[in-house]
């Protein structure tokens, strides 16, 4: 018999509704698999299982009752830990926020709650979202399912993991530039950035508020268009979230892309990447040829700035946002004598080296005599990449590209060169400086049984139509039925 943590959020969803199963018995059987899974995989940072069972009871109440429930009532998931949850630790992986308890919940927690979903519990990540392996995290990294040796990516490595290895039925993550799309890859599940402003981001801890984005995690893509439709949408609190209707993604999802003009780039396909991630993704390309897709070659011309770029926007608005935890607003207080050595020791001692690095290099950006020389031009190469794409879209519906250069990298293999590191998000970090929605799906395996995920980027507000491809790839390929075996 399947344990029900091995179906797919959609499936069960059925069979919640058809009263087959109740949430009670779904959540115990998720609870049961984080037990036996969860010391290896080191993806929890917290546990809720009392109030995920009272949830799950309350739902079943409700749906005895003969209620009107959302498709994810019931529905076990989890978040990334730098979602505010109210009444519920919130550390974002960092010293400095340790022990902070949030008054409030952000939006997307609030949806969710109003969607009757049971949270289990908050995820590993990298320390304020930096980092592409979850290794920058103050409780240690997450391994990945698939090779426990390897990293599963970051800065949502916990949210990766835990779908792949069904300690969730889905997962929420934010992505800067790649922190969803990467670890979906490197773990095989299916993950989504949506566009910049399609999901509130109040309540979020803040890394570069120009480039963060919310975005689901599940095993299928139908799984992800649930989770993105319950969360998207105008919010008051939020000035950056857009006015715009969010359509019932699921009644996208059919098989025929006959006539679809994909756009491939040639920027994407570059030295140094893995041959076996070129082969595969290749694969991919022809299979969506032979699905009937229109195959057309574009050109992204300032792909190559995309990484430097980034890491001057990223790193100025982290040093600005970052500058709030001083010891006196929030969370973790060194031991001084004076104000000057308690604001010195408080930062010294709470952050880690990586988002130190990122803080120092964000103020000197940002600072006089320097602004025009990098930040300034970092905006404008930032207005000539999302250009392109805007060209790009005159001639194709959507992009298709790989996500990552490599299949997942041993743990400690890049830590003592972050320049390694940060070229891990040379096909994500475009999408966010553009501000477009890019989803991710398994498109094969690696000589070393690693998986390899297919990114499709779309214009703004396009997410339906990205949905509706990977629907047609997913359902007529067999890659997203492998599991690792944890
Ligand atoms: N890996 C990138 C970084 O380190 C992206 C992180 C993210 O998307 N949060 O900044």
């Amino acid at each position: 018999m399947i344990p029900l943590y091995d179906y797919s959020l959609d499936e069960l969803s059925q069979k919640l509704q058809k009263k087959e199963v109740s949430s009670v018995e779904l959540t115990q059987s998720v609870l049961k698999r984080i037990e036996e899974t969860k010391a290896k995989l080191n993806t929890f940072i917290t546990l809720t299982k009392e109030s995920a069972l009272q949830t799950a009871k309350t739902v079943d109440q409700k749906r005895i009752k003969g209620e009107v429930l959302s498709p994810l009532a019931g529905i076990p998931i989890a978040l990334k830990d730098i979602f505010l949850t109210q009444g519920i630790k919130t550390t974002c992986c960092s010293k400095i926020l340790s022990q902070f308890i949030p008054p409030y919940d952000s939006t997307v927690v609030k949806r969710l709650k109003q969607n009757d979903v049971v949270l289990v519990g908050k995820l590993n990540m990298d320390e304020f979202a930096m980092g592409s392996s979850n290794e920058n995290s103050c409780f240690g990294p997450v391994k990945n399912p698939w090779d426990l040796e390897r990293t599963p990516g970051g800065s949502s490595g916990g949210s990766a993991a835990a779908v792949a290895a069904s300690q969730c039925l889905g997962a929420f993550g934010t992505d800067t530039g790649g922190s969803i799309r990467q670890p979906a890859s490197l773990c095989g599940v299916v993950g989504i950035k949506p566009t910049y402003g399609r999901v509130s981001r109040y309540g979020i801890i803040a890394f570069a508020s120009s480039l963060d984005q919310v975005g689901p995690f599940g095993k299928r893509v139908k799984d992800v268009a649930h989770l993105l439709k319950a969360v998207a949408g105008r919010d008051s609190m939020d000035s950056t979230s857009a006015d715009m209707k969010v359509p019932d993604y699921t009644q996208f999802l059919t098989k025929d892309i006959k006539g679809l003009k994909i756009g491939i780039a040639k920027e994407y396909f570059i030295k140094g990447m893995e041959a076996s991630t070129e082969k595969v993704v290749h694969k991919a390309i022809d299979h969506l040829k032979k699905l009937g897709a229109k195959i057309i070659d574009v050109s992204l011309p300032h792909t190559s700035y995309a990484v430097p770029t980034y890491y001057l926007i990223a790193t100025a608005e982290a040093s600005s946002n970052l500058a709030r935890y001083d010891g006196v607003k929030y969370g973790y207080r060194a031991k001084a004598s004076t104000l000057q050595e308690m604001y010195r020791k408080t930062r010294g001692e709470g952050f880690g080296r990586e988002v130190k690095r990122r803080i120092m290099l964000g103020t000197f950006v940002l600072s006089s005599g320097y602004y025009d020389a990098y930040y300034k031009k970092a905006s404008q190469v930032r207005t000539l990449i999302k250009r392109d794409f805007d060209e790009a879209f005159k001639h194709c519906d959507l992009i298709v590209t790989p996500t990552s250069p490599t299949t997942a990298f041993k743990l400690g293999e890049k830590m003592e060169d972050p320049l390694q590191m940060y070229l891990s998000d040379i096909f994500t970090i475009s999408a966010n400086l553009a501000g477009l929605p890019g989803l991710v799906l398994p498109c094969g395996f690696d000589e070393k049984n690693l998986p390899i995920g297919l990114q499709i980027l779309g214009p703004h507000f396009k997410e339906e139509k990205i949905f509706h491809l990977a629907y047609a790839y997913e359902q007529s390929t067999e890659w997203h039925q492998r599991k690792p075996t944890v």
